[in-house]
């Protein structure tokens, strides 16, 4: 990864600012052809990024194209197929007092507007947010994560020879970089990583009132009852923890379930890993690895949180740590405090849904929770008495590849959220267009100075009738 140098950020923002106000972002035919472009590009050089992905995160071609490259393209499918009625204005319904009139909700563009991306899906989250952002006809900067440099370094080769490079920059670099960036002004910025930094970003915007999305992550729970069956769904929550080494923001965290139920759970949850990743994921292709030392060492630290259940083998010259479960946890231990991003899975005894429900609503608010019960009531409890990002009833994960269902985070695992027609509207100014014809002039006899007795009366009226609805 080469940074890009400081001197030239503020260049390359004023150069895309230029071609914003120039009206080169606008057109739809425009903005088609870049998805198209970028489309191309990522069917032609899917090796490359499949490479990249491997090198950084020990990410299987298949877990590639299935996680990052095939999303986005489904992603500019979807808005291939939808832009020209996203961009078309709607119109709204005038009320009688104000008519003869029309009225239109017409979607701009922003401008200019900043995109700062994660690590962990480092090819889908750096270009997700873009296809939102072309869509809606702005000029962007892309600034991919320094923590996964071959994927980053790619995207900076490709993707301005791809697409327009008057309307797209990508920045390489780390926190200078960045710090930099910050500093200019932007039309939007959105930002996916931590909370940490997610407060940095959101100061540096509140100097230009820029607004901004935060897609950031949090602890998702899992809350699993005897009502289900307990071998699918140990299934499905091995794949949504252990996919990517457990390097997934919606992954499940911790799960949480009667003794009784844990107890079974476990062997199960055991046996589904060995389904997914065979005797031995150290040589599985299939299972990844942990992004850099750093990371290691802070999942390491966790392994003697609890009783190891399974897997806690790890060799820190692969950066390889076996898909784990941890049982007996304290509830205060760092493995439950933080945030795990990785493939340790603590199981957690509650005494039953009055507890998990205590446990969870008494934490941050997750960016996503998922319930495996059968029980209709205790389905409708999590839905009424929790708040998260998202809610996957006897599935994690799959939630994001729907695009007409927001995704996105509430109190600390985020603000705003993208994907379909969202990602198209967070790119978007809503302008109110109102168009009222001089004749007849239904103004200055009615709402205008002089107030005359008649215009009194009228307005008295007027307001009589709004308070007689009964409401
Ligand atoms: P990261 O370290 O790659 O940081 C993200 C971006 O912030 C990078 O581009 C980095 O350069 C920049 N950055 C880092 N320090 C900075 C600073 N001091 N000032 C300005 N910019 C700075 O990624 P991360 O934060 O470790 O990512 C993991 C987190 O992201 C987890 O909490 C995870 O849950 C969350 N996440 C959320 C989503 C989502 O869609 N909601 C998706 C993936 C990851």
């Amino acid at each position: 990864m080469t940074a890009t140098a400081l001197d030239r950020i503020p260049d390359l923002v004023a150069g895309l600012r230029h071609s914003h106000s120039q009206g080169v972002t606008r057109p739809a035919s425009w903005r088609r052809a870049q998805l198209l472009q970028l489309r191309a590009l990522l069917i032609e050089r899917g090796a490359d990024f499949e490479a990249a992905l491997q090198a950084d995160l020990g990410k299987s071609g298949t877990e590639a194209q299935l996680t990052e490259i095939g999303f986005l393209i489904s992603e500019i499918d979807h808005a291939l197929a939808h832009l020209a009625k996203w961009m078309r204005p709607r119109r709204v319904r005038v009320p009688l007092a104000v008519q003869p009139a029309t009225a239109r909700v017409v979607p701009e563009p922003l401008g200019v507007v900043l995109v700062i991306a994660p690590w962990n899906y480092p090819l889908m989250l750096a270009l997700s947010p873009v296809i939102g952002a072309l869509a809606a006809g702005n000029a962007v900067v892309v600034k991919p994560s320094e923590l996964a440099p071959a994927t980053s370094s790619l995207i900076a080769k490709l993707v301005p020879d791809a697409l327009d490079r008057r309307a797209i920059v990508v920045i390489e670099g780390a926190v200078p970089e960045t710090t930099a960036l910050l500093a200019e002004r932007f039309d939007h910025i959105f930002y996916t990583g931590n909370g940490r930094v997610g407060r940095i970003v959101a100061r540096a915007a509140a100097e230009h009132l820029t607004p901004i999305t935060l897609e950031l992550g949090g602890k998702s729970p899992v809350y699993v009852d005897d009502s289900t069956p307990l071998d699918a769904a140990a299934k499905r929550i091995a794949w949504g923890k252990f996919m990517n080494a457990g390097q997934t923001c919606v992954a499940p965290d911790y799960v949480l379930g009667r003794p009784e139920v844990l107890r079974e759970l476990a062997p199960l949850l055991a046996e589904a890993i060995h389904e997914l990743y065979g005797s031995a994921p150290a040589k599985n292709p299939d299972y990844g690895r942990i992004v850099n030392a750093a990371q290691f060492e802070r999942l390491t630290s966790y392994l003697g949180d609890g009783e190891i259940l399974m897997g806690g083998e790890y060799d820190p010259a692969d950066r390889f740590i076996a898909p784990t479960l941890l049982g007996n946890v304290d509830r205060a231990a760092a493995v439950m405090r933080d945030e795990i991003f990785g493939p340790i899975l603590p199981l957690i005894e509650v005494s039953g849904v009055d507890d998990a429900l205590a446990l969870v609503s008494g934490r941050d608010k997750p960016l996503a929770a998922y319930v495996f019960s059968g029980d209709a009531a205790v389905r409708r409890r999590w839905e009424a008495e929790t708040s998260s990002g998202a809610l996957g009833f006897d599935v994690p994960a799959l939630h994001l590849v729907v695009p007409d269902l927001p995704f996105g985070g509430v109190g600390e695992s985020g603000m705003g959220a993208y994907h379909g027609e969202r990602s198209f509207r967070v790119f978007s100014h809503e302008k109110a267009v109102l168009s009222k014809p001089l004749a007849p002039d239904t103004l200055a006899p009615t709402i205008m100075p002089p107030f005359t007795l008649g215009k009194d009366a009228l307005v008295r009226r007027w307001l009589g009738k709004l308070l007689e609805r009964s409401v």
